[in-house]
């Protein structure tokens, strides 16, 4: 995507615009099946539930994560639309439903697909058994989190302590445990959680089997990281990693399953944004632009993500802030951007912002999300 198609697109649709590259999706998903050949990839719908995004993926070879039924239909009425046998398919192979929690109504409403849903608490199988009796079970692990931008382990995941005791519990119920998962944070950097979810994954399958009840998959979540910065060490790395555990520490006929989210979609996306207002401020320089923490840039709150904004405009860059549209003080995207000189009605763009970025945009103040364009679709 480049800097003229950019300004070309935001020239004839108005800004604040989503550029989303459907080639940058592919390649993203050929870079993970490639370095992870023995992983099936389950894309992470709440990352970026662009319909678009499920086409493309779906053509590419890819299943899904869901987390909630309008996310689940989702998926499920794209997919027939684009393959007629898909009704008839094992609908495992394509979704996971990998909310541990999940309200009634929807395991009464997913019992009927005979889905694939995790779980990883007593409550949750009582749940099951009386709503959802024919769905295969997954049993979610809490791992460590340590360092990874957004940390999930003390919202889910049972103790590995409890998970053998568990697995007993579901099949006592008449239940079917077909494998265990782990989610290890999102934007993992530290790969050392891998490795320690490996070993914490792989103790409870063989006391599982040792106890007969041999388990066939293991969902390694999602966590993978963007490379947002130079930081972070390049994806082939984490797969080497992945790749000698898988080989050191579980039976061949073991089937992997991962739920990427960001890695597929982040690098995707760029906003272009115009520049609606300007003011100096304590001698510094605070520009106001037309999107928000609200909309677009949504991730610097929920997601702990920093992006950066950038001018189409050469010149000597200064230090300043900018704000988003709305009337709220939370609203501020940076207090320390490198811009040149701008003027009101300019347009600046921040890059890789493809993933829970737009997913969460709202209509705070009255202003609309974002316009999303794709291209190369
Ligand atoms: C959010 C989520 C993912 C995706 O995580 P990423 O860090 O974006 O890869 C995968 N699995 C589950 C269960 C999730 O909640």
């Amino acid at each position: 995507m480049t800097r003229e198609q950019l300004q070309a697109i935001a020239e004839e649709r108005g800004t604040p615009v989503v550029v989303i590259d459907h080639d940058i999706i592919r390649r993203n998903y050929a870079a993970f099946r490639k370095n992870l050949p023995r992983v099936q990839a389950y894309y992470a719908v709440k990352a970026n539930p662009a319909p678009e995004i499920i086409r493309t993926l779906y053509r590419a070879g890819a299943s899904f994560d869901v987390a909630s039924m309008p996310e689940f239909m989702l998926v499920y009425d794209n997919i027939q639309h684009l393959d007629a046998r898909a009704q008839q398919d094992f609908i495992w192979d394509k979704i996971v439903y990998a909310n541990p929690i999940k309200p009634q109504k929807t395991l009464e409403a997913l019992n009927q697909y005979k889905p694939l849903v995790t779980f990883d608490n007593p409550s949750e199988l009582d749940k099951i058994k009386q709503h959802a009796p024919d769905a295969g079970l997954i049993l979610r692990l809490r791992v460590p989190n340590t360092g990874s931008m957004v940390e999930l382990s003390s919202k889910f995941g049972c103790d590995p302590g409890d998970a053998v005791g568990l697995i007993e519990a579901a099949f006592g119920m008449g239940l079917v445990v077909e494998g265990v998962s782990f989610h290890v944070g999102s934007q993992c950097t530290n790969f050392h959680n891998f490795v320690q979810a490996f070993g914490i994954a792989s103790a409870v399958m063989r006391e599982a089997a040792s106890r007969g009840h041999k388990l066939k998959i293991l969902d390694i979540g999602g966590g993978f990281p963007a490379p947002y910065n130079r930081h972070v060490k390049p994806f082939s790395a984490l797969a080497r990693t992945i790749n000698a555990e898988i080989r050191r520490l579980f039976p061949s006929d073991t089937e992997f399953l991962a739920e990427p989210g960001r890695f597929l979609v982040a690098t995707a996306a760029t906003l272009v944004a115009r520049i609606i207002g300007k003011a100096v401020r304590d001698g510094k320089t605070c520009y106001y632009i037309d999107d928000s923490v609200y909309h677009t840039y949504s991730g610097i709150i929920f997601d702990h993500c920093h992006y950066s904004v950038k001018s189409f405009k050469r010149g000597a860059a200064e230090v300043c802030a900018v704000f988003g549209q709305t009337c709220d003080g939370l609203d501020t995207i940076s207090h320390s951007e490198q811009l040149p000189d701008l003027d009101i009605g300019d347009i600046v763009y921040s890059e890789d912002i493809g993933a829970y970025s737009n997913a969460s945009s709202t209509w705070f103040n009255g202003f609309p999300p974002a316009q999303v364009v794709h291209i190369n679709e």
